[in-house]
């Protein structure tokens, strides 16, 4: 399936609880205003034009803020979290299609893809909280079906890692972060999934290995806040 991302739907990265998952039986049925994932549109490194729309995408903070590289100012949280609403293959209209769903954290799309939501944790060097980004990822039927199934399970924690094709487009790395091969490591329950790239050289899985400095989540909120700037 081919990603599919409007133009301007860009940089709509937000947060919402990253790490507490929703009850499945108590599903959003309302209209999503933006689903999609966030998605660099050119920006310069250095430029000087800030965008004025809010940014609604501060996470929780472990200082007091970082001056921004990319519009001057002085951002008054580093968010340690950013999350997709949607995965990226997810289009506009579709919460009105037949055999499409997306709640906070699971996506069915035509009866035939399946997702759910997770993290992908980047360890912060000298620090004890983690970077996250809240990422969806594409499970087989018989996979989703079970972590379903297991949903409200406190047995749940036994579950074998499941397989996954990571399924955001996270843009300050390159290569593309679509369909890097994941494992998915069930939590307790009430807790999301945490999302483990294959060990390969990509930029994205090194910094889960080895992890990232402060000055890595400064940047990486630079990118995200003003993407599409
Ligand atoms: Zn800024």
């Amino acid at each position: 399936m081919q990603p599919s991302r409007a133009p301007g739907e860009g940089g709509e990265f937000g947060k919402d609880g990253e790490n507490v998952e929703r009850p499945v039986g108590r599903r959003e049925h309302g209209p999503r205003s933006h689903p999609g994932t966030g998605r660099c549109q050119d920006r310069q490194p250095g430029r000087t034009a800030c965008p004025t729309r809010a940014v609604a995408s501060a996470g929780t903070s472990t200082d007091t803020g970082f001056s921004c590289a990319c519009c001057g100012e002085h951002h008054a949280e580093t968010p340690m979290n950013f999350s997709s609403p949607a995965p990226v293959h997810w289009e506009p209209g579709m919460e009105r299609a037949k055999k499409c769903e997306l709640t906070s954290d699971q996506c069915v799309i035509r009866g035939e893809a399946f997702f759910v939501r997770g993290l992908i944790e980047l360890p912060v060097l000298g620090h004890d909280e983690v970077f996250s980004w809240g990422v969806w990822v594409s499970l087989s039927e018989r996979n989703f079906l079970r972590a379903s199934e297991m949903w409200e399970n406190p047995a749940r924690e036994s579950e074998p890692a499941y397989f996954g094709w990571l399924s955001t487009e996270l843009f300050p790395y390159e290569p593309t972060t679509i369909n890097l091969k994941t494992m998915v490591h069930t939590r307790a329950v009430g807790l999301r999934p945490t999302v483990e790239l294959e060990p390969t050289d990509h930029p994205l899985a090194v910094e889960q290995r080895t992890g990232i400095t402060m000055e890595r989540v400064r940047q990486l909120a630079e990118a995200v806040l003003h993407a599409g700037a």
